[in-house]
């Protein structure tokens, strides 16, 4: 049943991270036009039982079914419904009183609950960007056929997305675009002495320079693997080759991302590094609205520098264009080994220089093959994982 006031409703998948919160942020100050239905976490109870307290959604989700008991019994006394399990995140995702999902969980864990809302013929507002990475063709293509829009989160995609031509779907090159540029802060190690990355602790991976973000994206901003996986994220959402995609390292996060055209045009989306204003982009679209970010002071920030990445310093990023040239398989591949790296160098259980190795360890082990069902990308995902595993507890690594 749809709301009597006509709000759009609105399900917010992995609401208690760092996207999920600026998003209840952005819907607080437009309270007439969304009725938040659905929240979902994994385990953190604390977050999720201040956010359904204070957001009121009908349902409540918890993957991890522990928690979810723990977080019926702090609900008892409203009429909030608590259920858990990772099906129900897909379950959620389908509902018929959603009309927007916002895919916020972090990693692979996101990928069944997004091709869900697709397959219902949701506004996908994209976060996890790792769904796209693993199975961006089958993605792509449930959107298509099931009449559902995508609108990317992510700042550069984002960014890409505003200055784009309208018919850029009939083809880059078609539209007069030649070459994207994907802007990168280089993350919390850009300047450090190479021969001292050895000795990295996750703590000062973390803490990136100007974007406030959940551990393991910040910890991909280091390794900038978080800008490889953005390449084929951009691959997917605009139809643009390895080739077509250049990244550039610009420190300041002000200029989000760039298109250049043929007539030598370059178009570029600026502001102040926060995600409020792609999450209210993408859910204002294609009106625009207030989303509490200050105005950029043009004049503060006068000086904007560029620079080509040292894949040396980062060959994280070679290993995901490699993915991607690849295809088939690989980028998932790519995902799942990287997502184990990044827990073992946050449990102190690998070097953060060893984390591209154990990478490109699995990737050149592992079967490839073409990633056209959702089973040979979950096999290829599990292969990769227990292969890294493997590695990890073999000291290989
Ligand atoms: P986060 O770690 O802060 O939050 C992750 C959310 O996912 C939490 O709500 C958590 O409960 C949920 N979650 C984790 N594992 C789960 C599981 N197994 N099952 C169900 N839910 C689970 O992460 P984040 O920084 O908000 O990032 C979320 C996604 O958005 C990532 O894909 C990231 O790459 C992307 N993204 C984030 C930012 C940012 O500024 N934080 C920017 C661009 C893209
Ligand atoms: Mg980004």
């Amino acid at each position: 049943m749809r709301d009597p006031d006509n709000r759009i409703g609105i399900a917010i998948l992995g609401a208690t991270g760092s996207i999920g919160c600026n998003t209840l942020d952005v819907l607080t100050r437009h309270r007439q036009q969304y009725e938040i239905i659905a929240l979902t976490a994994n385990d953190n109870i604390q977050r999720m039982t201040e956010i359904c307290r204070t957001h009121r959604p009908k349902v409540a989700v918890m993957a991890n079914v522990d928690a979810a008991k723990k977080l019926a019994t702090n609900l008892a006394d409203t009429d909030i419904e608590v259920i858990s399990g990772a099906e129900s995140l897909q379950h959620v995702a389908c509902r018929e009183d959603v009309d927007y999902v916002m895919a916020a969980i972090v990693g692979a864990a996101g990928l069944l609950s997004t091709l869900a809302a697709a397959r219902a013929g949701k506004r996908i507002l994209l976060a996890n960007k790792e769904a796209l990475v693993m199975s961006g063709d089958i993605l792509m293509r449930t959107i298509q056929e099931n009449g559902a829009e995508l609108l990317p989160i992510d700042s550069e995609h984002n960014a890409i997305f505003q200055s784009l031509p309208d018919n850029f779907r009939d083809g880059l090159s078609q539209a007069g675009v030649k070459r994207i540029y994907l802007t990168a802060s280089g993350g919390a190690l850009r300047t450090m002495p190479i021969e001292q990355l050895d000795s990295v602790t996750p703590e000062q991976a973390i803490a990136h320079p100007n974007w406030d973000m959940g551990r393991k994206i910040s910890v991909d901003s280091a390794t900038m693997m978080n800008k490889g996986l953005e390449v084929i994220e951009a691959h997917w959402l605009f139809g643009a080759s390895a080739c077509d995609i250049q990244v550039v390292i610009h420190p300041e996060s002000v200029v989000h991302s760039m298109v250049a055209y043929s007539d030598g045009s370059v178009l570029a989306q600026l502001g102040n590094p926060d995600m409020r204003t792609p999450i209210t982009h993408s859910l204002a679209w294609p009106d625009r609205y207030e989303s509490g970010v200050e105005p950029l002071n043009i004049l503060e920030t006068a000086r904007l520098n560029f620079e080509a990445p040292d894949m040396r310093r980062f060959p994280c990023l070679e290993l995901a264009y490699e993915a991607l040239r690849q295809g088939g398989t690989s980028p998932a591949t790519l995902n799942a080994a990287n997502e184990v790296a990044v827990e073992a160098f946050l449990d102190n259980r690998l070097k953060f220089t060893r984390i591209s190795g154990l990478i490109e360890q699995v990737l050149e082990t592992a079967e490839h093959h073409p990633a056209d069902t959702l089973e040979t990308i979950l096999a290829a995902d599990r292969q990769a994982r227990a292969a890294a595993e493997t590695l990890l507890s073999s000291g290989v690594a």
